[in-house]
């Protein structure tokens, strides 16, 4: 690495850290006067030095950080031109004096597209996963700003003295350092806002900080009459930096095409591998590329996006090839990582020509997967094709992934369990999400990477993330701080709970912080819970439910969302808000409900990026299906432009998951299809959001008259025949191309169902007479838009209907024989 970029982006990461001590009311060593006006422009840039001076270790607090966190705005010498030509170029704004310094920042998801009703902040505080704090209110801010902005001022700022004191001793490495500081200000800055660009306060001061951090360092390499000429016009033709885009195809396959002999913590254990390879490939091309971990924008659900020098693209071809052979030996082309680059000029970070060069990598990655291998030439390529055939020999082939290997062995799970053959990976897949159950620590220790000789058979996880320089564990207590093993260049250690944090130090090669991550998981008698013990879990009938959710139009979002706003900083600032949601808050709430609403019935397979993944008892996933929806449109204050869709099947517990998961996507995609998206697929049918929610109302009413007894089961019987009888006609009409009158009305859908459905609800009125007027208020609901509403008051019966099924209990004959 070299010294110079990574105190470059150490400069760009604090250059306006000043705005922070600035809102709270912080002094300043300095008197505001002419001569500090003339040396630093603004105050903000004297408090930024303040900062650097005193809660940095040295020697990195002076020299190059120090010329571009004090001197950004008063460019002398190269440092300082750098981050202020980078400090541009992530705003995307030309200079300008700033105005009346925003106190709150409004949330990205709240203005993208139509944009949300009235206006919506972020509260001031720490970043932890708890809905006062991640969801924003509406209005103004009220309170005393200034004093919430002190409190938390003081709490950063003594953690970066604690950071300071154990980066400060002997053998503190700046790569280390950096690291650790992004954590603190991810923590403490993210619902800060930077300024009021186009007045409006909606990009965080750590978001484009870290941006300006990963532009300072493309720049480092540039010549000072460079520098200069784009200091005077950064929106030139010149080209600046290398937007470089990373996919890994195969994902779905290779997380669910796995055979029934997989359990569950298998499939948990592979799509954790995924989220590690994803990141381990991302700091690999850092690595490579010589770039400090600020050069990241996103990494996660398997795509990346960094950020490198205009000169970087054959190097990126060479990290290609060695990641292509290394997926290749290991996977057997199963898995395959698409990298693409796009240089940009320095106009293109201004006026939303970011959004389309971002198509435009979108385009080049697309393209790249089509030629999936094409870089390892004839010979190699024949290997994707040659693996994975039969070879005959069945005692090697494992009875989850059908990759045979030398070292296949029969497991059992217990006495009684039947034995399986299982491959060294496949083993190593299921212990990793067995080990998750407990982890309260992610321990990522930085290592020479070790590519193993070509000719040696597939080895597991571990293999694939050593050659790319990264061995991890999973800890239920944090490290010793000398743990560091002989091999390890530095470690981090993150904390996979709020209340986990608290726990860690940093250490001079240890950098400490938070890992975003969904981990939930029902255990049964001291393990995970079968599929079969979670869909006894549920109400009524016995069965699993597979829920698959994301978010709609994301593409659209990012594309055209931003509008003339797409600048550098915001598209950060959506990525991490997109995370947010399904990494940090997600979580919360899964954990919640399977810790309080109902234990032990819910298991996250995969949530992250913009979509997830859960398995658990049916009844348990319908709830969580309607929390993550109405809590992501809270998350975006009902914009009506951002919503998510998803599916939810329901299947026994021996079902083949693999099959499951195709269906819950089959399902997620029938939501889809409905005009406007933002729909649930249950059932069988598809709703949008506020119909399934009427669905669940009329649910309640009807469960508790059966369970009660205050109506017969054959009311929901008799409401299903009808949503038959309904759809049949649907369907009949759509097939003879009659769904118009003559009129172009929508056809209407009369027939003998009606005055039946009609006869026996009065009958029933007569008979039931407490519930008489809530019949009554049913049948008017029936008659409502002419009667199509029996689509989902139908499905509510049959959901009711499931919700009592009587579950016959074995007996102890049945459970021994
Ligand atoms: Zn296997």
């Amino acid at each position: 690495m070299s010294e110079q970029t990574y105190l470059l982006a150490l400069g760009g990461l604090l250059h306006d850290i000043g705005k922070f001590a600035l809102r709270a009311g912080v002094g300043g060593g300095r008197i505001w006067d002419d001569e500090a006006q003339s040396d630093y422009g603004y105050k903000h840039a004297s408090l930024s030095a303040d900062f650097l001076r005193d809660d940095v270790p040295a020697p990195w607090n002076s020299g190059v950080a120090y010329q571009g966190v004090a001197l950004h705005h008063r460019p002398q010498g190269r440092a300082a031109l750098i981050v202020a030509v980078a400090d541009r170029l992530s705003a995307g704004e030309r200079e300008k004096a700033p105005g009346a310094e925003p106190l709150s920042m409004r949330p990205i998801l709240t203005r993208l597209l139509e944009g949300a009703p009235g206006e919506w902040y972020w509260p001031l505080s720490a970043l932890r996963a708890e809905r006062e704090i991640l969801f924003p209110q509406e209005g103004v801010h009220s309170g005393s700003p200034e004093r919430e902005y002190k409190a938390l001022w003081d709490e950063f700022v003594a953690q970066a003295k604690i950071l300071k004191e154990a980066s400060s001793a002997e053998g503190a490495d700046l790569a280390t350092y950096l690291a650790s500081l992004q954590h603190l200000l991810l923590r403490y800055t993210w619902c800060i806002p930077s300024a009021a660009y186009h007045a409006i306060p909606d990009v965080s001061l750590y978001d484009h900080c870290r941006m300006t951090a990963a532009l300072a360092a493309c720049l480092a390499g540039e010549d000072d009459e460079t520098l200069q000429a784009l200091a005077q016009a950064p929106e030139s033709e010149r080209e600046v930096a290398l937007l470089v885009g990373g996919d890994i195809s195969g994902v779905q396959d290779f997380i669910y095409t796995i055979t029934p002999r997989g359990a569950l913590p298998a499939l948990r254990g592979r799509s954790f591998y995924l989220q590690l390879l994803t990141e381990a490939v991302a700091a690999y091309l850092l690595r490579r590329l010589e770039l400090p971990p600020t050069s990241l924008i996103y990494a996660g659900g398997g795509h990346m996006y960094l950020l490198a020098s205009r000169t970087a693209a054959p190097k990126v071809a060479e990290v290609q090839e060695y990641i292509s052979r290394l997926l290749l030996q290991h996977h057997g082309g199963d898995l395959y990582l698409a990298l693409a680059c796009r240089p940009l000029a320095g106009k293109e970070f201004f006026a939303g020509r970011l959004a389309k060069a971002w198509q435009d990598l979108s385009d080049r990655l697309r393209r790249a997967k089509e030629r999936r291998f094409a870089e390892l030439g004839e010979a190699m390529h024949g290997l994707v094709f040659a693996d994975g055939q039969d070879q005959g020999n069945q005692d090697r082939e494992c009875q989850v992934c059908h990759h045979e290997h030398p070292e296949t062995k029969e497991v059992s799970e217990g006495e009684e369990a039947p034995a399986w053959r299982k491959c060294p990976a496949c083993r190593a897949f299921e212990d990793l999400g067995d080990a998750l159950r407990r982890a309260k620590y992610l321990y990522l220790e930085e290592i020479p990477p070790v590519m193993a000789p070509l000719d040696q058979p597939a080895g597991t996880y571990r293999d694939v993330l050593a050659a790319l320089g990264l061995r991890v564990r999973l800890m239920e207590r944090p490290p010793a701080e000398t743990a560091l093993a002989a091999d390890a260049l530095r470690a981090q250690v993150l904390a996979l709970e709020d209340a986990a944090l608290g726990r860690l130090r940093p250490a001079p090669r240890l950098a400490v912080g938070r890992q975003w991550l969904v981990n939930v998981t029902p255990e049964k008698n001291g393990r995970v819970a079968s599929n079969d013990e979670l869909a006894k879990v549920s109400r009524g009938i016995e069965r699993l439910g597979i829920l698959r959710m994301d978010v709609d139009n994301l593409g659209r979002l990012f594309g055209e969302g931003l509008g003339e706003l797409a600048t550098l900083s915001r598209v950060a600032s959506l990525s991490l808000a997109i995370r947010l949601f399904f990494e940090g808050w997600v979580e919360a709430l899964a954990q919640e409900m399977n810790r309080r609403v109902k234990a032990d019935s819910i298991y996250s397979i995969y949530s992250g990026g913009d979509d997830l993944f859960f398995v658990g008892a049916w009844d348990a996933m319908v709830s969580l299906a309607q929390r993550i929806a109405a809590d992501f449109a809270a998350f975006a204050g009902h914009n009506p432009s951002v919503h998510l869709s998803g599916g939810l099947v329901l299947v026994e517990g021996t079902y083949p998951i693999y099959l499951a998961a195709r269906e819950a996507k089959e399902a997620e995609d029938q939501a889809k299809g409905l005009p406007g998206k933002n729909a649930f697929s249950f059932l069988g049918r598809a709703l949008p959001w506020d119909t399934f929610e009427r669905a669940a109302q009329e649910v309640e009413q009807l469960d508790g008259w059966v369970r009660d007894k205050k109506a017969p089961r054959s009311l929901l019987r008799l409401l299903m025949r009808a949503q038959e009888a309904y759809e049949a006609m649907v369907e009949r009409q759509r097939r003879e191309g009659a769904t118009r009158t003559a009129a172009g009305e929508p056809q209407g859908y009369y027939g003998p169902w009606i005055p039946r459905l009609e006869y026996m609800l009065a009958r029933l009125a007569e008979r039931e007479k407490a519930i008489a007027a809530e019949l009554g208020a049913l049948r008017d609901r029936l008659r409502e838009d002419a009667y199509r509403s029996i689509g989902w008051i139908g499905l509510a019966a049959r959901w009711a209907e499931l919700l009592n099924r009587e579950r016959k209990e074995k007996t102890n004959d049945e459970v021994s024989g």
